[in-house]
């Protein structure tokens, strides 16, 4: 592949920053605004041949090289040499900023133990929130650095990032602060989210009631005075806060004018993608056990439905959230990693993979899912996730010349070259 200076300049072309020419075909994931859905999911837009041009870190035209060629003068071009170009990967969902690790579980849960019952061992979140809080603020800010190298790596240019390991306030404004030096503009843009209604602990100050209404009246308001979070999230489930409780914190959420998502249906039914629905979250997350009725709300709303198709594969899970169905009914799919001690896996060409392997996605389904609907599930679906005039240029060469090819190769890294806001910041030149 190469990268190079561009040509003489001539009087009749326009002047672009960036070039990227010759790829085999750009799946621009151009179409209606809004999520994809259904059959909508189907079409990634292919431009055969194409080229992009960028101007100030975004999109100004897509269409055939030689057309392109023909109308810019670029300060750089780079030549994708027939390999597929895509947007660059969104994960909507992850844990990053936390400490430790926890192989050692690995033969707990080959032994059969199950999630709930690593908790009431006190092992599982409680360990991690252990390590997290004993980690200084530049050591975490560190752990999340290096993470997201590797992200940018393998495509992802463009991720949300938890808190919910902290617990206690200052250690979750810890996370949230690690995660605020991390993100990178010309790398990987981190989406920060308050997930202080994670793991409930074990005899909280005062009691349920207080601790719920501490992390509503008191955390809330002040995640969003400090601007350290764009969304509130809650961990719906029997072993951790009930509908209500997640009601409480997701009301002050709002009313605080931060946006909401859930830890939905993960390992227990609880209605939750009926409550995620109802109340206007911008995504309801896992939904493994989600019922009819569930994905039918879903499919009529404007939530988007996060799937994260390692929770069950490094989990030793026998079931996976039902991708067909809920794609299906109409409902927004899409992929994310939730990187936590407890799924270690951060690249999206994995996740992409699982969507086609695990979950049965088409390859252009899983490329939607890891794109322009993870962006809508943060809420930037109108700034990045696709190739199209006016949206951030976020571009991915990868190795391989078509979608399917780019869902087939399993465990190695199809990314080339990686753009960000225009610039150059992944490449073989
Ligand atoms: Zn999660």
């Amino acid at each position: 592949m190469g990268l190079t200076q561009g040509s003489r300049f001539k009087a009749f072309e326009l002047k672009v920053d960036l070039l990227l020419t010759r790829a085999g075909h750009v799946a621009t994931l151009r179409g209606p605004r809004g999520p994809k859905r259904g059959r909508g999911l189907r079409g990634p837009g292919l431009v055969a041949g194409g080229a992009v041009a960028v101007r100030d870190g975004r999109v100004v035209d897509v269409g055939p090289t030689p057309r392109l060629r023909a109308r810019y003068q670029a300060a750089t071009v780079l030549d994708a040499e027939g390999g597929l170009v895509t947007p660059g990967f969104v994960d909507p969902h992850n844990h990053l900023p936390f400490a430790g690790n926890r192989a050692f579980e690995l033969r707990l849960k080959l032994a059969g133990k199950s999630y709930e019952s690593i908790l009431k061992a006190g092992g599982g979140i409680l360990r991690t929130i252990r390590d997290t809080q004993g980690a200084t603020l530049s050591e975490l800010t560190r752990l999340v650095r290096e993470r997201a190298r590797t992200m940018l790596a393998w495509g992802t240019t463009t991720s949300e990032a938890k808190s919910g390991y902290g617990r206690d306030w200052p250690h979750e404004r810890k996370q949230l602060e690690a995660v605020r030096r991390a993100s990178d503009p010309h790398g990987v843009e981190l989406v920060p989210t308050f997930l202080g209604a994670h793991a409930v602990p074990p005899r909280p100050p005062g009691g349920r009631a207080a601790w719920v209404r501490r992390i509503a009246h008191d955390m809330v308001p002040a995640v969003a005075k400090a601007r350290l979070a764009d969304f509130v999230d809650v961990f719906l489930d029997r072993a951790a806060y009930t509908r209500e409780e997640a009601r409480i914190v997701l009301d002050q959420a709002r009313r605080h004018g931060l946006r909401t998502k859930l830890h939905a249906d993960e390992f227990t039914n609880q209605r939750a993608a009926e409550l995620g629905a109802e109340t206007g979250a911008t995504s309801c997350d896992h939904l493994l056990r989600v019922s009819k009725r569930g994905i039918a709300r879903l499919a009529a709303s404007s939530s988007v439905a996060v799937l994260l198709p390692g929770v069950a594969a490094l989990g030793f899970l026998d079931s996976q959230a039902p991708a067909r169905a809920l794609v299906e009914a109409g409902a927004a799919v899409a992929l994310g990693t939730d990187f936590n001690p407890n799924c270690p896996v951060l690249t999206m060409p994995t996740v992409l993979q699982w969507g086609v392997y695990e979950l049965r996605l088409t390859p252009e389904e899983a490329l939607a899912a890891c794109t322009t609907n993870a962006a809508h599930a943060l809420g930037r679906g109108n700034e990045v996730g696709r190739i199209e005039k006016g949206y951030q240029a976020d571009l991915l060469v990868h190795d391989v010349a078509s979608v399917e090819e780019l869902a087939y190769w399993v465990g190695q890294n199809p990314v080339r070259a990686v753009v960000k806001r225009g610039k150059v910041r992944v490449g073989r030149g």
